[in-house]
């Protein structure tokens, strides 16, 4: 990704307010359905790392933010809002050119970038602060707090919603953040800046350093970093959890997943292959919480499995900016031989390609990264492809007999981001969905979001939440004040006045 090549004006990025253009090395970003350069982008050094926490801080105790109260933070929160709408299409293109997410799916995640900092935006203005029952003569409160400067880690495969996800919380709150993109795409969280100050965010609060992992480590091994939200892959989580760790500061981690999603022979099975097609294909399987693993009833699969063929063969594979373009490619060449290697591996393990399994013939598609939608059945859950994530177009397709094999069969699994249960027994629905190791469950349903929602993982799908009203205490500390009410000092425990 790094190359020293410096074709004219890369995109600078943004510390303190002002835009950085002089840098050693610059990101290469490639739009993955062309395999075509973009444009170039400045990548941060360990001293803009640096230098950004510094301006950070500084921007964190000056007056200006600490002075600005609630509402008058939701309001530039609500104008950013307001300009990520009217610059909506090129923001969407600017995405879809280094991610290779069809056109339609990045215009939906404006949308929802916007509703992100609209919530937030209320959030900010109307959460308060409690009191609480207190066991004397005295008030007791909680109060909410900031951590000060937080830096906010984020994968390529949604940058608009993720880095929305991440900003509009953390400032919500009261924090400073450095955003650092993913290196394959750094120029939505650049654009995310721009805006922010435009809004009146005051320089120094929102500073994005693109740049590789190494900017990543930098950032969470700087003493000046007093909090730290990622999302991406769970060995880079991991590595973020120890590090965090050794330095005892907070982390928050969104990280991967391998989502069941479950079709009782009961279920409205027309309904029920429409999602099994959108949860795993949709964004190209780079979701994570694509509905990876397909449970299926055995006594529905001679039904479900002819139609479930019928309509992946039918998706219309194109350039992401096509009419009717169902899926782009993958969006990097690197992480297409790595979904191939995996789909080869299954085959080698006993798996049975059943559709896919290769790239599409199309002459215009033969210089993008793409991947036809593949299925693959005859493994069983163990087997490595139905352990671990592919983050690609790849079903892997498992049959069970009864409920209780299920639930063990679902479980059965390091992740426990977000399953989908299809059937038309409201008790059995429930009971299972209570059952399933899930930061997500939905019945008849799949890949619904709503803001107000927590969002986040069970077991090594990650450690806290995003979104809702716990997303913004999520960067907050509680704070407990105890106001002594009597004319003299009445606490301590043994040593009473
Ligand atoms: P990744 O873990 O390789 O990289 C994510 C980000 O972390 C990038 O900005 C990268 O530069 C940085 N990074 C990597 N190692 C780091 C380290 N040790 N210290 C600090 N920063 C580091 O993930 P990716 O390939 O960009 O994204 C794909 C992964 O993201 C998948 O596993 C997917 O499931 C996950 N994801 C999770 C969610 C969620 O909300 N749970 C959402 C989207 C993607």
């Amino acid at each position: 990704m790094h190359s020293q090549v410096r074709p004219s004006l890369p995109k600078p990025f943004l510390i303190g307010g002002e835009w950085i253009h002089d840098t050693p090395t610059c990101l290469t970003s490639i739009n993955p359905a062309t395999g075509e350069t973009n444009f170039e982008v400045c990548a941060a050094t360990e001293n803009h790392v640096d230098a950004a926490v510094t301006s950070a801080k500084a921007a964190f105790a000056a007056p200006l933010w600490q002075n600005m109260l609630p509402h008058q933070r939701a309001q530039r929160l609500s104008k950013i809002a307001d300009i990520i709408l009217s610059r909506g299409d090129d923001l969407a293109r600017l995405q879809m050119i280094e991610n290779g997410k069809v056109l339609s799916e990045c215009k939906s995640q404006v949308t929802a970038a916007a509703a992100v900092f609209r919530f937030f935006a209320g959030a900010c203005e109307t959460l308060g602060s409690e009191i609480t029952p207190s066991r004397g003569n005295y008030l007791c409160m909680t109060v909410y707090e900031p951590y000060g400067v937080v830096a906010a880690i984020t994968p390529w495969n949604s940058p608009l919603t993720m880095e929305a996800q991440k900003i509009a919380p953390i400032l919500a709150s009261g924090n400073a953040v450095l955003l650092k993109p993913s290196e394959v795409t750094p120029s939505c969280a650049i654009e995310l800046g721009r805006m922010a100050l435009e809004a009146g965010i005051p320089p120094g609060i929102l500073n994005v350093l693109p740049g590789g992992s190494e900017i990543g480590k930098a950032l969470v091994n700087h003493s000046g970093i007093r909090m730290v939200s990622f999302t991406g892959g769970t060995a880079s989580g991991r590595n973020i959890a120890k590090a965090a760790a050794e330095r005892l500061i907070p982390v928050t981690l969104e990280l991967g997943g391998k989502s069941p999603h479950i079709v009782f022979a009961d279920a409205n099975l027309d309904a029920a292959i429409d999602a099994v097609i959108v949860g795993i294909f949709e964004g190209t399987g780079q979701s994570c919480i694509a509905g990876s693993r397909l449970f299926a009833q055995r006594k529905a699969l001679n039904q479900l499995l002819p139609i479930l063929l019928e309509r992946t063969r039918g998706l219309r594979i194109d350039l992401p900016d096509a009419s009717g373009a169902q899926m782009g490619p993958l969006a990097t060449f690197s992480h297409r031989e790595r979904v191939e290697s995996m789909v080869t591996a299954a085959s080698k393990e006993g798996g049975e390609i059943l559709a896919g399994g290769v790239r599409p013939t199309g002459q215009h598609l033969s210089k993008g990264a793409f991947y036809m939608p593949t299925i693959v059945a005859g493994l069983d859950n163990r087997a490595t492809l139905a352990q671990q994530e592919v983050f690609g177009p790849v079903l892997c397709l498992l049959p069970f007999d009864e409920e209780e094999d299920l639930i063990a069969q679902a479980n059965d699994s390091v992740f426990g981001l977000a399953a989908g249960i299809w059937t038309a027994d409201y008790q059995r629905a429930w009971r299972v969905a209570r059952a399933l190791q899930s930061g997500t469950v939905w019945i008849n349903t799949y890949k619904q979001a709503s803001i107000a929602a927590p969002f986040g993982g069970f077991k090594e799908s990650g450690i806290g939440r995003e979104k809702g009203l716990q997303g913004i205490r999520t960067y907050q500390q509680a704070k407990a004040i105890y106001w002594g009410m009597s004319a003299n000092f009445d606490g301590g425990f043994a040593l009473k006045p």
